[in-house]
């Protein structure tokens, strides 16, 4: 018998669907990155029905590898196109869960509203649809890098907090780890009273501060270690942080992605560069990963916990 859990629907790409059915999930992911309103003033920059045919055929490909949901944590200040991600999933039979929420392009215009006027705005991306479609976010992404949590950026995590509070989607963070940024923003959630288990703080594996990373999961949210295979630390550092954290027991609250970007207008990196790094991209931690935390002694149960109970139950 397969352990599940009771049914419970969430927005995906093309509609409701039962946690149930999300089965192997990448926690961290992107179909396409860039800057707010590009594709429409330039579309140029962005070939929208290539990127389509492109991405079906990859996508197609991941549905058959076993991967059966990606979460798109894309903003629309990164760039969101929720109509690509509609027809990939369409054509590839992979769930896609799209975002709400706001990345480290904050409009300037939202520095001068209040959290609340935000909140709205992201609850009717989830109730209502973005981008004048039908379709809804399944989850809340907020983001604080190197600078800390600034004043705007406060002020995007409390809309957040009032967000997840009203609606029950959860949060993912884009966090900073080397300085534990990470706990500041559970500090803001707590402090707004979220229930932390409807927060995933996310890029945690750019650190190898085991302590740190522990102490995100003691605080009740969940581990994204969702940069793979990443640099500095190289992926088998993060391998071995990740079979640490699985040795204390942690396991219940770990999650994995890439944070790959199958088309990027916002990287420095051109796409031949960005390709030499992770020639596998999505399928990275299904054909490199994975096998290695399995050489190091980590067995079937805590892999099938990480990748498939583990998103489950973020969303349950
Ligand atoms: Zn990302």
């Amino acid at each position: 018998m397969q352990e599940t859990e009771k049914s419970k629907f969430i927005n995906s790409v093309l509609g409701p669907i039962d946690i149930n059915t999300l089965g192997f999930t990448l926690s961290h992911e992107h179909v396409l990155t860039a800057s707010a309103g590009l594709g429409i003033s330039y579309p140029k920059l962005i070939d929208k029905n290539d990127l389509i045919s492109r991405a079906t055929k990859e996508f197609i490909k991941l549905k058959s590898s076993g991967i059966d949901s990606i979460i798109d944590v894309t903003t629309m200040d990164l760039g969101r196109d929720v109509e690509i991600l509609r027809e990939v999933s369409i054509n590839s039979h992979v769930n896609i869960i799209c975002a709400t929420g706001t990345w480290r392009d904050i409009p300037r215009s939202f520095w001068y509203l209040r959290p609340s006027q935000i909140a709205e705005l992201y609850i009717d991306e989830i109730n209502k649809g973005i981008d004048q479609t039908q379709i809804k976010a399944g989850i809340i992404k907020v983001a604080n890098d190197s600078e800390g949590i600034t004043e705007e950026g406060e002020i995007i995590l409390k809309a957040a907090a009032i967000t997840c509070k009203q609606t029950g989607v959860p949060i993912s963070t884009h966090s900073y780890a080397r300085n534990k940024v990470g706990l500041e923003q559970i500090h803001i959630f707590n402090s707004e009273n979220v229930d932390i288990n409807k927060v995933y703080i996310g890029h945690s594996n750019d650190s190898t501060d085991v302590d740190y990373l522990e102490d995100i999961i003691q605080h009740g949210a969940w581990l994204g270690l969702d940069r793979l295979p990443g640099r500095n630390p190289d992926w088998k550092e993060r391998a071995d942080v990740t079979f640490q954290l699985i040795n204390r027991g942690l396991e219940d609250k770990i999650m994995l992605g890439h944070d790959w970007n199958y088309k990027s207008l916002i990287s420095n990196l051109s796409e031949q560069e960005r390709l030499s790094a992770n020639p596998e991209g999505f399928l990275f931690i299904k054909n490199q990963f994975i096998p290695l935390l399995q050489s190091m002694g980590v067995s079937e149960k805590s892999i099938k916990k990480i990748m498939i109970d583990n998103p489950r139950s973020f969303f349950s």
